[in-house]
């Protein structure tokens, strides 16, 4: 099946900042949820007290978990919204940085916990993302 893209539109805009302390994952799906966003880029700065993330084993088809329990710049961040099991589901991957300077990183799992957290939510209209079961990879895919 190729793969295929689609024209997209500018929707709303959202701006802001996390509290210290909260969930990363969860309060960015739970701001999407209460505000109707289902389609959207999603970008992050800031620093986690608490980072988890996994690697997706391509083999085993599971996602291997991983955690830092130390503090970390989160020096990347690249994550989209769209719907799974009809609600807003964030995907991102994310890299972090430790007192070294050394990085960890890879798909973003619940369990960040927030030191600060500047967010930027861009929307789109004019496409259904939903994920579904690919057969192929495993994985919930567009
Ligand atoms: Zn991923």
């Amino acid at each position: 099946m190729p793969a295929g893209l689609s024209e997209i539109s500018a929707g709303r805009g959202f701006v802001g900042r996390l509290e210290t302390g909260s969930d990363l994952v969860e309060e960015i799906e739970r701001f999407c949820t209460e505000h109707g966003v289902v389609a959207a880029q999603v970008t992050v700065i800031g620093a986690v007290r608490r980072a988890a993330y996994a690697y997706y084993e391509q083999h085993d088809r599971r996602y291997r978990e991983l955690e830092s329990r130390t503090h970390h710049e989160i020096v990347g961040f690249t994550g989209n919204i769209s719907l799974r099991d009809d609600k807003p589901f964030l995907h991102a991957h994310a890299t972090f940085a430790d007192a070294d300077g050394a990085t960890v990183g890879g798909h973003l799992l619940r369990g960040c916990e927030v030191f600060a957290a500047e967010i930027m939510i861009r929307e789109f209209t004019g496409v259904s993302l939903v994920r579904i079961h690919d057969d192929e990879t495993g994985l919930a895919l567009w």
